[in-house]
């Protein structure tokens, strides 16, 4: 009688992940399993790739760039750490400037425990931590706004994400930043992108980016996301290896469904089929670039002088040949 036994060899390599060597140098032992890339890290070379992927970004898309004066939107969780604490390096390489700001939006037993490891955090990278909160810029705050939920209640977190954009804004334009960094990852990035897609926002979509909102000028700053490239989970463990003070509480009032839904499935087709997270983010932003590219030509398209039919040139090109054939 033949038996046939399935091993699941992710589940087995992450189990005993110890006992395996580092893919890349070959000589430290490995500390996390990359199934996309189908390979096992130490940790200096888990930093290494991590902060080169987070410079790559930075360097595609133009995030932080010379004179910057950037604040950086932190919650005492494990995105933003790792955010935050990648920045100074970059800042300090282009010469340019950081500035942690912390949002509190009055939730009990949450906020101020991710406060305190924010605190920490800017006290370890000897960064002056800004603090702005909702009682202050709204009078009121999303308890209170809960105990009384008025009658076109539209969600805790609906209210919460509109307040926490325009707080973070004001808190850029009174540090007088021209840049406001998010520590949007690679798992945020693809549900967006799939949440856009889903629920039929064409315009969201094509305006979703590593570099999203407002286009810099007076009052306004650039929103840039430098961990597009670096997953949720990664984040977890570049904070862990570099022993980043973190808070891993959730939100009690997390409740976005839609999102949650759409995570577990990404999730699910993740461990499944190992890349479809950085793949969803790369048919975007190729896609992003190619409509950007047609948009730039159609612009260029202009009325031929002799016939008024749309042109690339002063003459269109049917004119230019029916003189050269008369
Ligand atoms: Fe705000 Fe919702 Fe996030 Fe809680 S889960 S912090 S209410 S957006
Ligand atoms: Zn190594």
């Amino acid at each position: 009688m033949n038996i046939r036994i399935e091993v699941d060899i992710n589940f087995v390599r992450q189990k005993f992940i110890h006992m395996f060597k580092c893919t890349k140098c070959k000589k430290r032992d490995a500390v996390i399993t990359q199934k996309y890339s189908k390979r096992e890290l130490c940790g200096p070379c888990f930093i290494d790739e991590f902060e080169n992927r987070v410079y790559k970004a930075n360097r595609e898309f133009k995030l932080i760039r010379r004179g910057d004066r950037v604040a950086v939107a932190i919650s005492g969780g494990k995105d933003s750490a790792a955010l935050l604490y990648i920045l100074t390096k970059i800042a300090k390489y282009v010469k340019a400037e950081v500035f942690p700001v912390l949002i509190d939006e009055g939730i009990a037993n949450y906020r101020e425990k991710a406060k305190e490891k924010a605190i920490e955090l800017c006290e370890k990278l000897g960064l002056k931590l800004t603090v702005k909160t909702f009682q202050e810029l709204f009078g009121t705050n999303i308890d209170k706004a809960n105990a009384k939920k008025s009658k076109a209640w539209r969600g805790s977190c609906s209210y919460c994400g509109v307040f926490r954009k325009y707080a973070l804004n004001a808190a850029a334009l009174e540090l007088k930043c021209n840049k406001i960094a998010v520590g949007h990852n690679a798992d945020d990035v693809a549900q967006t992108i799939l949440m856009n897609l889903t629920r039929n926002e064409p315009q969201r979509f094509m305006r979703f980016g590593a570099i999203s909102g407002v286009v810099e000028r007076d009052g306004f700053a650039t929103r840039v996301k430098p961990l597009i490239y670096v997953t949720e989970r990664e984040c977890a463990t570049y904070c862990h290896l570099l022993h980043l003070p973190i808070h891993l509480g959730e939100c009690p009032y997390s409740s976005d469904s839609y999102r949650g839904d759409v995570k577990d499935f990404l999730n699910n087709m993740e461990n499944k089929h190992p890349g479809t997270k950085f793949n969803i983010i790369k048919s975007f932003l190729a896609m992003k670039s190619n409509a950007e590219k047609i948009e730039q030509k159609e612009k260029q398209i202009k009325s031929c002088v002799e016939c008024k039919a749309p042109s690339g040139g002063e003459t269109c090109k049917a004119c230019q040949f029916k003189k050269e054939l008369t």
